[in-house]
């Protein structure tokens, strides 16, 4: 005795067959309205033969005989199609997977051919495919149904390849059709999507929220679009249903899988929001250090007249104490805001990465330091007091997060562009140098860690941490071309990778030229300078700070002025100091045009900003030099000197 499933749309059609197979044989009949009604069956039934009709709702033949021939535990089912449009349609028993094709036609005849296949399929050469339709000569092939069938051809091959996965559920949100990129979509089978409750997909927030759409679904025709990508494992989506009232409810939903493109957008709005606050930064900084340039020349000058024991000696000296302390402030908002690298040399990163580290192990002793090096580390061109700034204010955050001891430990290697991932910017390819930095301190919970790099987020008590540490490190590293990148579990510890082009020729480490630093006692001058600053107080205290060092000073407010006075002196004057961001007509312009004058102009380029892009510019035009404010007596006598001897 054999079971055999009958699964077709018509009741009418069930019942015929099942009186059929119960009048002439002793074997088993079930039945089935649908593909998925037969694929519930067919989870706790094993039948000998299945008959299939190829056109029905919810999950039609072709799809159910598909999946059936994936089951591993119905290898050994027949099935045969029993199709109503056979003489249009051509069928390929290879194709669909089945082992018999008859031919819906008058009732007798394809009863015959049912009862002789039931008969006949366990029988020895049963396996050999009837490759011909059965009772095909029985059927007349119809305009309309060709038609029908040609359109349903056309809509499969549209959904086969539009880029978005479709799904087709039913009223009670089971998937009874997935498009062939839908699957791989919601990370499953095709095999294992059909037949699942769509909301099973999901977990969570996610789960709730589709089903009360599941709920609340209405029949009529308006499409329901989730506000927000849905998750399934590491995949965000974009999901929208589209409910389709015929004779019964049918949900056709389409996704789009936005994962890539909601990572970047929100990689854009932090690089932007890192570009508008890095404006904020540097117009601070700049503003401030006019301030403080005034501030500073004042106090050196009234020094410069103060005997050591004098009681004021002491204040003032603490005034300028706090100025440098202030000018560091602002230069690290300035390696914030990215405004340039300052001196750009070959650097021995491996060297400069001892010599900072033996700072940190001097200073504070609870901790062990470790550090690797790689041997033959590429060469870097880069500021050295810019990436000491940066080593510096990443170890101390690693001893801060370590006050009851633990290791900090370092390490650099050679790496290239296709290890650095998720830049807020575009990464050249090309070798790269990476430090490695780690500690076993207090790590981070995921909310700080977003904030890190925010200029003034610290979470250190008042008077402890500025908040400027990382995000001035961000700036240089990224001024650099390079990238920081940071890992922390809360609790753990925290490594810190930053990223550094290499340069492209040659690996070892050259001896850098020692640069001689000038200790020597404040130098006078007996020149003439202008001196150019839209700024009072600069102008003013400049003056003062010149005189004290013996130049003659002549001033301008503005580029036009200082143009008007280089025409009429230009035999007088040596030497000209020059402020890059005035209004109307900045730095840049004036110099070009200083230098149509008299092409052999000795120009001292100053700014609040570091040397930036626009500062590097007018120097590769022919300005002598950069001079950075605040800057203090001996900071201007030092710059002017070496300008004089250089090129007067
Ligand atoms: P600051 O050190 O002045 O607070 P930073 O920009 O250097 O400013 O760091 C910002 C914040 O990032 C710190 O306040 C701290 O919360 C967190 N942080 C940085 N480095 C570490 C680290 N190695 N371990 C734990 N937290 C860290
Ligand atoms: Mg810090």
């Amino acid at each position: 005795m054999k079971k055999i499933l009958f699964v077709d749309n018509s009741p009418v059609m069930l019942e015929l067959m099942t009186k059929l197979v119960q009048k002439k044989t002793e074997h088993q009949v079930f039945t089935a309205n649908d593909g998925l009604e037969a694929l519930d069956f067919l989870k706790n039934n094993i039948p000998d033969i299945i008959f299939v009709d190829l056109i029905m709702p919810r999950i039609d033949g072709k799809q159910l005989c598909r999946l059936i021939r994936n089951m591993p535990n119905l290898k050994k089912v027949k099935i045969a199609i029993l199709s109503g449009v056979a003489a249009e349609e051509n069928l390929d028993p290879y194709e669909i997977g089945a082992d018999y094709l008859i031919a819906k036609g008058p009732f007798n005849i394809m009863g015959k051919f049912v009862l002789d296949y039931i008969d006949s399929s366990y029988s020895e050469n049963s396996d050999e495919l009837k490759q011909n339709v059965q009772g095909l000569d029985y059927v007349r092939p119809r305009e309309i149904i060709q038609e029908l069938l040609s359109e349903k051809d056309s809509l499969r091959t549209l959904m086969n390849n539009i880029s978005e996965g479709i799904l087709e559920l039913t009223a009670d949100f089971r998937i009874v059709y997935t498009s062939p990129s839908a699957p791989a979509m919601l990370g499953i089978r095709e095999s294992e999507a059909l037949g699942l409750f769509f909301t099973d997909l999901f977990s969570g927030k996610d789960f709730k929220r589709v089903k009360q759409i599941s709920k609340s679904i209405k029949y009529d025709h308006q499409e329901i679009k989730f506000k927000t990508p849905l998750k399934i494992k590491d995949k965000l989506l974009e999901v929208k249903l589209l409910p389709v009232k015929k004779q019964e409810l049918r949900i056709f939903v389409i996704i789009m899988d936005v994962t890539q493109k909601v990572k970047q957008e929100a990689l854009l709005r932090k690089s932007q929001k890192m570009e508008a606050i890095g404006t904020l930064a540097a117009g601070v900084a700049h503003d401030f250090n006019n301030l403080l340039m005034g501030i500073q020349g004042y106090t050196s000058l009234i020094l410069l007249n103060l005997e050591t024991q004098d009681p004021y000696y002491k204040m003032l000296k603490s005034i300028e104490q706090q100025v440098e302390s202030g000018s560091k402030l602002t230069g690290q908002l300035l390696g914030y805001a990215r405004k340039g690298k300052y001196e750009v040399n070959t650097l021995n990163l491996n060297q400069l990465i001892k010599d900072t580290s033996d700072t940190i192990r001097r200073t504070r002793k609870q901790i062990s330091v470790k550090v690797k090096l790689e041997k033959e580390l590429f060469q870097i061109r880069a500021d050295k007091s810019q990436i000491e700034q940066v080593l510096l204010n990443i170890f101390i955050n690693a001893a801060d997060a370590m006050t009851e001891g633990g290791t900090l430990s370092v390490k650099t290697k050679n790496t290239d562009h296709q290890h650095i991932q998720n830049t807020l910017y575009e990464v050249n390819a090309g070798n790269y140098i990476l430090i490695i930095i780690s500690d076993n301190g207090i790590g981070m919970d995921k909310i700080t860690l977003e904030h890190i790099f925010d200029p003034f987020f610290t979470t250190k008590e008042m008077g402890h941490g500025t908040g400027l540490g990382l995000a001035s490190a961000y700036g240089i590293i990224k001024g650099h071309k390079g990238y920081i990148e940071v890992e922390s579990k809360k609790g753990k510890g925290t490594t810190v990778f930053v990223y550094l082009p290499a340069l492209s020729s040659g690996r070892k480490n050259i001896e850098e030229k020692k640069v001689v630093e000038n200790r020597e006692n404040i130098m006078t001058g007996t020149e003439s300078v202008l001196l150019v600053d839209d700024e009072e107080i600069v102008r003013d205290v400049g003056q003062k700070m010149l005189m004290a060092l013996g130049y003659k000073v002549f001033l301008a407010e503005s580029g036009m002025q200082a143009i008007e006075i280089y025409n009429t002196q230009k035999n007088v004057i040596d030497l000209i100091i020059l402020d890059m961001v005035m209004p109307e007509m900045g730095g840049g312009q004036v110099f070009d045009i200083l230098k149509s004058i008299s092409p052999e102009v000795v120009v001292l380029l100053s700014s609040g900003y570091s040397l930036n892009g626009e500062a590097s510019a007018i120097i590769k035009r022919g300005c002598k030099g950069f001079i950075q404010k605040p800057f203090n007596l001996k900071g201007l006598s030092d710059k002017l000197k070496q300008l004089i001897h250089e090129n007067l």
